[in-house]
């Protein structure tokens, strides 16, 4: 497992030192996946010649003196919601599989600045409408600790392919839980930024008040690379906020103590029981764990928080129904010809969209519709308010929370057939979406019973990723 763990700052220093090109560094990548693709099936595309291409143009750069930055040249994969010119942008759906993106998402763009190799495209969730990669329409992904079980959704191509060693790195987005859930599956570390901290220009729309891209990583370091990277100010997407420049790697090193940071326990997350066992301890031993390192624990309360599903499957479903509905076969996506215009649209979205995708846009289409507006849509927009005031709250009292990430560990293919139990196993990690705030899943334990990580998450106030990393990689270093 060690030889496996990768990261973003260890390729660095490998091509610094000039122990390896960036030809060789991305041929030894591109080696274990011949090895394990087969059973984990994390890409649903992945250019060859065009990534060794991107090596060779790094490694000429970095001869001459001209290295865009000192990660030019390494590899990091995408979820294939997030467009990249050239590439496929199926969203794992059959209505887009023949899209090939004419541009670059701002995050891949600035990705690319720095010199890192987009790579490949991730399996997920068709639309990122998942927690267990089984939506996609084209093939499962399977959880590299166990590929009898589920690497999480809807980024799991992203934390199988960190996880298995594909690529050090890897972009997913997060919507209500879909980089944090996958990271904590597949035991590596998952960022999800404030909303607005990172452009979603390029990033196909699931639900917009909810989606951010964020980075899934080996360390907590590394997140704060990537979030350097590709944070800031874009004119192409009106919610993006400016951010400080290169301020997040420096304040994800770990250190010494947590002496002097206040850490929240919100008791609604903690008493939770329908946690499994060996999630409670893990969460037990690291709530020690920080009181050993200095931190001061408090309990606080998101009084909320038993909403948050609810108003959830309300918000993210009418906001999907609108954004999918430029999926018709005539604006966008494949066409299948019917007998007249109505047919088309028909046949077109019918034959397109899959089971669970099908059901969201029936579901928004029905809370935004007259007479229901007012019951559902408005009413979750006011229940949001509540939960977002709840964060507010708890934040006066403690600088960052701790909770589990999940329910359970990663589950077996098919385990969840019931769409409620698998919306369910998101309880922990979408109220962070609704209100906006930062948070970060990281490895913390394993199960006792299955062997399977286990993830814990923190969860930052709004646009404080900085004291949130540091945090997180000093809990991490000493786990
Ligand atoms: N699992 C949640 C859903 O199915 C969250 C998905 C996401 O964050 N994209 O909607």
């Amino acid at each position: 497992m060690a030889a496996e763990l990768r990261t973003i700052s260890g390729d660095a220093g490998l091509l610094a030192s000039g122990q390896l090109s960036a030809v060789e560094l991305v041929k030894g990548y591109l080696e274990r996946i011949d090895k394990r693709e087969g059973e984990i099936g994390a890409f649903l595309a992945l250019d060859r010649e065009k990534v060794l291409a991107a090596a060779a143009a790094a490694d000429s750069r970095r001869a001459s003196g001209k290295a865009l930055s000192r990660f030019d040249g390494v590899p990091v994969g995408i979820k294939d919601c997030i467009v990249a010119e050239g590439e496929t942008a199926s969203c794992a759906s059959k209505i887009l599989k023949p899209v090939i993106s004419p541009f670059d998402a701002t995050a891949v763009a600035r990705l690319r600045a720095m010199g890192f190799i987009p790579f490949g495209r991730l399996n997920m969730d068709e639309f990122a409408m998942g927690s267990s990669c089984e939506n996609s329409a084209f093939h499962k992904t399977a959880n590299p600790r166990d590929v009898s079980r589920v690497p999480g959704g809807s980024s799991g191509g992203s934390a199988a392919c960190v996880a298995a060693g594909f690529a050090p790195a890897a972009l997913g987005s997060d919507t209500g839980g879909s980089i944090r859930q996958p990271a904590a599956f597949c035991g590596v570390v998952g960022l999800k930024p404030t909303y607005g901290r990172v452009s979603r220009y390029g990033l196909v729309a699931f639900a917009s008040s909810l989606d951010q891209i964020g980075p899934l990583t080996n360390s907590v370091e590394d997140a704060g690379i990537l979030l350097d990277s590709i944070a800031g100010r874009d004119p192409r997407d009106s919610t993006s906020l400016p951010a400080p420049a290169g301020g997040f790697a420096a304040a994800a090193q770990p250190r010494g103590s947590l002496k002097g940071v206040r850490i929240g326990l919100p008791k609604e997350y903690l008493d939770n029981p329908g946690i499994a066992p060996g999630v409670a301890k893990t969460l037990q031993d690291t709530i020690a764990k920080v009181r050993e390192l200095g931190a001061e624990t408090v309990e606080v309360s998101l009084p909320h928080t038993k909403y948050a599903v609810a108003v959830y499957y309300i918000v993210a479903t009418a906001e999907a129904s609108a954004n999918l509905a430029r999926f018709d076969g005539m604006r966008y996506g494949a066409r299948i010809d019917g007998r007249d215009l109505a047919d088309t649209y028909l046949k077109s979205r019918g034959q397109g969209f899959g089971a669970e995708v099908k059901r969201r846009i029936l579901l928004g289409t029905y809370v935004l519709s007259s007479g229901y507006y007012d019951a559902y849509y408005l009413r979750a927009q006011k229940v949001r308010t509540l939960i977002r005031r709840d964060f507010d709250e708890a934040f006066k009292s403690c600088d960052v929370m701790m909770t589990p990430v999940t329910p359970d560990v990663a589950f077996k293919f098919g385990e969840k057939a019931d769409p409620l139990q698998m919306y369910l196993s998101d309880i922990f990690t979408i109220a962070l979406n609704l209100s906006g705030n930062c948070g970060i899943s990281i490895p913390a334990g394993r199960d006792g019973v299955t062997g399977m990580p286990v993830g814990v998450q923190l969860l930052g106030n709004s646009l404080d990723e900085a004291r949130l990393l540091g945090v997180a990689s000093t809990l991490m270093k000493n786990l």
